[in-house]
């Protein structure tokens, strides 16, 4: 428990408003979009400014008090989970664009900036900020640089750490350092690029630089319909055999499509194995023939019908499934689980297989929309969470994918980060030598493991002191 005059010290600092502590405001705080796993802190600190995180981590800091930093609770992975962390720290009111350099495309972002609007404060001069998670009306900046978040342009664009020049982080002593800025390819080490991806375990990111990139002159958007997720999944190693960069790449299987078409009712095929959004953009000329050769491929992979959206309303349709895809699962089942590994593009077929052989084995319904094009699958394993047997059953489920998608060469997550929901496979990765190594590079930034402490490693201390690979206990 919180001794109260710490409490009335972080008051002092963020005033009356800025702090949540009634238990029933605390519920909104007890997970993210990863919900297998719940716990509330015992208080929620809402600084409004750079300097007020700063001055909050010195208050932590001199009682020696372990934080989590929270920025819109999408994440898919359980990072805001407050384990050991009795505070939690907000940054949904770090909500300021500073600048805008429309000539040298960078803008300067507070963390709790809305990912979407930054697109919305730039589309004017014709530039966008590239990294487009689905939650993209939601999700913060401070939390996609803490998960390197990804979305379903980051085939041709790049994710997060790619588009981040500079960051400014306030660590857990409550120092604020500026790492990297505005200008590319500093000398010395890539200290933003460790940053970028440390899911809150350096400190506070409280505000960045960001590269812009121009809106594309023009786009082509396909849908292609196949029987099977086996055809559309040799559609998507053709598109790319062929020279072809789309956009975007996007699959979505007949569980997906049928509930997105419930929800939505734009004439998705509900009989369909899977669906292929492609986008192809950039320059008008040449697009209409880069579609016409992703259709040949689509055809030689069998696909059953193709069609091309003739405007922006339907472009907008089309990607408005997508993208709300996961809302759309709500019609399935209570809950729901998100997975995120990452296969090489050409084992999806084999990752999908196997996945529909998890689902049977387990008696579960398993949906999958994911980049195709990156290799990165998301199985979403629906469950009702009053049916105990039935969480177990996901979580046996969710390892044996992830099993599966290193086994076939792959990796634990494409996108969502690693958080609690995966810890106990980072040794499916990495032997104990590179978990120690790992955690003695954290301790650079945050020697007494106070920051989101019990995330991405088995366990961070009990890793650095006895090298015991695996978390022990459970959350
Ligand atoms: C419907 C839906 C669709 C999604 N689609 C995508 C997608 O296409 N691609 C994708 O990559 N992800 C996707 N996600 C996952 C999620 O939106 C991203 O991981 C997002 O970046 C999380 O941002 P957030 O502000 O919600 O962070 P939170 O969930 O609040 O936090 C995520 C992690 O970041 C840390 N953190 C947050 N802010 C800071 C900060 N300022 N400094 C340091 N650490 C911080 C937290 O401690 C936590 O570990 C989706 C989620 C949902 C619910």
């Amino acid at each position: 428990m919180l001794p109260a005059s710490l409490v009335a010290r972080l008051r002092a600092v963020v005033g009356a408003d800025g702090i949540v502590d009634r238990p029933e405001a605390l519920l909104v705080y007890e997970c993210d979009g990863y919900t297998l796993e719940r716990a509330a802190p015992e208080v929620v600190v809402l600084p409004r400014t750079p300097a007020e995180v700063s001055a909050v981590l010195r208050v932590l800091a001199a009682d020696h008090v372990s934080f989590v930093p929270r920025g819109a609770g999408t994440g898919l992975s359980g990072g805001t989970l407050p384990i050991g962390a009795p505070v939690m720290i907000g940054t949904s009111r770090l909500g300021r664009i500073e600048t805008i350099d429309v000539r040298n495309h960078r803008i300067v972002a507070q963390a709790g900036v809305v990912n979407q609007w930054v697109t919305n404060a730039v589309r004017a001069h014709g530039l966008c900020y590239a990294p487009d998670p689905s939650s993209q009306p939601a999700c913060s900046i401070g939390g996609n640089i803490a998960e390197n978040s990804g979305g379903p342009h980051t085939l041709k664009y790049g994710v997060t750490t790619n588009h981040v020049l500079g960051v400014e982080l306030a660590l857990p002593s409550g120092e604020l350092v500026t790492l990297g800025g505005a200008v590319e390819d500093r000398p010395g080490y890539d200290l933003v690029g460790l940053v970028v991806g440390a899911e809150g375990t350096f400190g506070i990111v409280t505000r960045a630089t960001l590269r812009l990139v121009r809106v594309p002159a023009a786009h082509r958007t396909l849908l292609a319909v196949f029987d099977s997720v086996d055809a559309a999944s040799e559609a998507v190693s053709g598109i790319i055999a062929a020279g072809i960069v789309p956009a975007a790449l996007e699959m979505m299987d007949r569980l997906i499509v049928q509930a997105v078409e419930a929800a939505f009712k734009v004439g998705l095929p509900t009989d369909a194995g899977a669906v292929l959004l492609i986008e192809i953009d950039g320059p008008a000329a040449g697009l209409d023939a880069h579609a016409a050769r992703a259709t040949a491929v689509c055809r030689t992979a069998g696909v059953r019908e193709i069609r091309v959206a003739r405007d922006e309303a339907e472009r907008a349709a089309l990607w408005k499934c997508r993208k709300r895809a996961f809302g759309a699962v709500g019609r399935l089942a209570p809950n729901y689980c998100t997975q995120d590994g990452v296969v090489p593009r050409t084992r999806v077929p084999e990752i999908v297989r196997h996945i529909a052989a998890v689902a049977a084995r387990h008696r579960l319904r398993i949906a999958n929309v994911f980049h195709a094009g990156d290799g990165n699958i998301h199985p979403i394993l629906l469950f009702d969470e009053r049916d105990r047997d039935e969480v177990a059953r996901v979580r046996a489920a969710g390892r044996e994918i992830l099993e599966t998608c290193v086994a076939l060469g792959g990796s634990l997550t494409g996108e969502h980060g690693i958080g609690v929901e995966k810890v106990a496979e980072m040794p499916l990765l990495f032997g104990p030598d590179d978990l120690v190594a790992m955690t003695r590079l954290r301790a650079v930034f945050d020697p007494e493991g106070r920051a989101n402490p019990h995330k991405i490693f088995p366990d961070a201390k009990v890793c650095v002191e006895t090298r015991v690979p695996r978390r022990q206990a459970a959350v």
